[in-house]
């Protein structure tokens, strides 16, 4: 691992949970634990726990848990080592660096560099003599000298190694250009320059980096655009193009379009808090990226049904990011840039004030989808429209809406409410179904959310368990396991995280489930913590632990004697008189 184990546990013990999940989440006591509203999953009543005696946080609801670097990474869509990063940095500690970190930071600079460079030299070829017809094309396209320098548009000529000679002379060599994405090679393994005879629009990340390139073609070749691919500094799907400028704006909203040409158009026309995601759907990282700079997304997609599909999509993730949605309705034109070509930036402007919230939105395109003159598809959409209401969680806005709903169909305002009341009892009457469930079934209760861990033996599991539980509740009871091992254990993540467990304590160090982050994924940090939640009593914990090994040594012989019963009731004889414990039956 990159950053020394000492330097975690130092790290996880100057963190306190409470503290760091308050941050993010209005946090309540009540009994030993903190509850709140999951920031993971949508809901009304908490589910959502913070242990600080165990410095951990669970969620009954959608099962994620763990400790404070899993928190971070859940929470701000970080990696491991990033997470890391972000919490020394709120202690006010120094990550020691690696050789290797130092190797690949240093390396990273280097790939950025190397794209500010090509973006400089694609820029300057478009006021080269064989950039004219690119530079007319752009200009054709409504677009000002000064828009063109502020987002640095430029052009690929028509060169198999224009930009690879470009940047051998600076020192770069084919394999680093290669890397960057800027070159790509053929089966012969000949490198030429990826771009060629095409209009650039370089990437820039909200720290001012240049970290990729978008081409588009001129004519009707294809493809029409071609991106840099993913690779050590750029990631698709968590990047916005023009966020670096839209960040700044004032607007106190964000405009997401579907493509580079709308982006700038808006630019250009005084929008400055326009961006569009680049040749992907809106990812949910996305919106939660937005959500850092906005409070408020106007989605102005493609008034075609490609369009309103992906604002379908967009809605409930923006939504999840907590942020208020409105969507734009295109009219008389097909996208923003032809909008602001054909009726100019006012009437841009009044379409931006007149855009609905998405509960409008949704209402309208359900009213859409039937004729509500006939009488059969009208109920139809009283149905359907009822339906989307009753998901609605505020009263107010159900009888907004509904009210609507209903003089849209003809209907009293009281018919649609007694439907929408209908739906919604329902929906409560399942998830209390669900809940009950839950409740009523102890050994499935027990058994991981997480499929990959499913028990095999769920009475090994639930001793397995309490061992875990009572040695990172007090680890001096780790001295008293009777030299029980990982290998004993049904369950191999519990075995695992015993011996973790044990080694660390016998080198004196922390065994908080906080300093395992490294070691376990998510999905293991978040089933330890719902076993670290299980009420554990320390106040007889000698004898329980005792018991628990009994029973996993036990259940161990039990596999092993397979359908013997003789064979097996022998064994746990021998088991019985050799350590003079008689209590527990089978
Ligand atoms: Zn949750």
């Amino acid at each position: 691992m990159a950053i020394p184990e000492r330097f975690i546990d130092e790290l996880v013990s100057r963190t306190d949970i409470v503290d760091l999940v308050s941050g993010y989440v209005r946090l309540n006591k009540k009994g030993n634990n903190y509850w709140g509203l999951c920031p993971f999953h949508s809901e009304k009543t908490p589910s959502f726990s913070v242990a600080i005696d165990k410095q951990i946080y669970y969620c009954f609801g959608c099962h994620k848990g763990g400790g404070a670097i899993n928190f971070v990474m859940e929470m701000e869509q970080m990696s491991y080592v990033e997470a890391v990063r972000h919490l020394a940095q709120r202690a006010g500690m120094q990550v020691p660096e690696s050789e290797y970190d130092k190797g690949r930071k240093e390396k990273r600079e280097r790939l950025l560099e190397m794209n500010k460079q090509a973006a400089r030299y694609f820029h300057a070829q478009l006021y080269a003599p064989h950039g004219a017809q690119a530079l007319a094309y752009l200009t054709g396209r409504g677009l000002s000298r000064g828009t063109l320098t502020r987002f640095g548009l430029g052009f690929a000529p028509d060169s198999w190694d224009g930009l690879l000679n470009t940047l051998a002379q600076q020192g770069y060599d084919k394999a680093e250009v290669l890397e960057a994405g800027l070159a790509v090679s053929n089966d012969k393994g000949r490198i030429y320059d990826r771009f060629r005879n095409r209009v650039i629009f370089p990437i820039i990340d909200v720290r001012g980096s240049v970290i990729g390139f978008g081409g588009r073609v001129m004519d009707d070749s294809k493809p029409k655009y071609l991106n840099s691919p993913e690779g050590p500094v750029y990631n698709k799907s968590r990047n916005l193009f023009a966020l670096n400028i839209a960040k700044k704006s004032n607007a106190g909203r964000i405009i997401l379009t579907e493509g580079y040409m709308d982006t700038i158009a808006l630019h250009q026309a005084g929008f400055d808090c326009a961006v569009a995601s680049l040749g992907t759907a809106l990812t949910a990282e996305h919106a939660l990226l937005l959500s850092r700079y906005t409070k408020e997304a106007v989605i102005a997609y493609d008034g075609d049904g490609a369009g309103v599909a992906a604002a379908q999509r967009a809605i409930p993730l923006l939504e999840r990011a907590g942020l208020k949605v409105k969507v734009l309705q295109m009219r008389g034109a097909k996208d923003p840039d032809e909008f602001i070509k054909s009726y100019g930036r006012e009437a841009f402007a009044k379409l931006l004030d007149e855009s609905t919230n998405h509960i409008e939105y949704r209402l309208e395109q359900i009213k859409r989808k039937f004729d509500l003159k006939d009488d059969a598809q009208r109920v139809e959409f009283l149905r359907e429209a009822a339906d989307m209401i009753a998901g609605l969680s505020g009263s107010v806005e159900r009888e907004v809406y509904g009210t609507r709903a209903a003089q849209a169909a003809g209907v009293s305002a009281e018919a649609m409410a007694q439907e929408v009341k209908k739906r919604r009892e329902q929906r409560m009457r399942k998830e209390r179904k669900r809940q009950e469930r839950r409740d009523l079934a102890p050994a499935a209760n027990l058994q991981p959310a997480q499929r990959g861990l499913r028990y095999d033996n769920v009475r090994s599991a639930a001793a397995e368990e309490g061992v875990v539980r009572l040695a990172m509740l007090d680890p001096t009871l780790l001295e008293q396991t009777q030299g029980l091992t990982g290998a004993e254990f049904s369950a191999p993540l519990l075995g695992k995280v015993f011996d973790l467990l044990r080694d660390r304590h016998a080198d004196g160090r922390s065994v908080q489930l906080g300093s395992l982050s490294g070691t376990l994924s998510p999905e293991e940090m978040s089933h330890l913590a719902r076993v670290l939640d299980q009420p554990e009593g320390l106040g007889q914990a000698g004898k329980a632990l005792a018991d628990y090994i009994d029973i996993i040594r036990t259940e161990r012989l039990r596999r092993e004697g397979g359908t013997d019963d003789a064979a097996l009731r022998a064994a746990l004889e021998r088991h019985r008189k050799a350590k003079g414990y008689g209590g527990e039956g089978t």
